[in-house]
C-alpha cells in the first residue's frame, strides 16, 4: 500500500493520460482508499482545468506544496485524535 507522501509524488504521473495502466491502477486504489488524497486528485484536478489552453505542463510547484502542506496536517491532526 501507497503512503500519502508516495502518492503525491507520483500525483504527476497520476493526471498524465500517457501513464501505464499498472501504474494507474496501483495509485487509483490509493485514492479509493484515502479520502485525503481523494480531495488532493479532486482540486488539482479542478486547478489543471484552469491551464487548459494553455501549454501542457505539470502540476505548479506551489499548488504541489499547498496541498501537500494541506495534507500533512489534515495527518497529524487524524494521528491527534487516535492517540
Ligand atoms: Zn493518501
Amino acid at each position: 500500500m501507497l503512503t500519502c507522501k508516495q502518492f503525491l509524488q507520483e500525483l504527476n504521473d497520476y493526471l498524465d493520460p500517457s501513464i501505464d495502466p499498472e501504474t494507474k491502477r496501483h495509485l487509483e486504489s490509493h485514492v479509493a482508499a484515502c479520502p485525503n488524497c481523494f480531495v488532493v486528485v479532486d482540486t488539482t484536478k479542478k486547478t489543471l482545468q484552469v491551464y487548459k489552453g494553455m501549454e501542457p505542463q505539470a502540476v505548479p510547484e506551489d499548488l504541489k506544496n499547498r496541498l501537500w502542506a494541506a495534507l500533512e496536517r489534515k495527518i497529524a491532526a487524524k494521528k491527534k485524535v487516535q492517540a
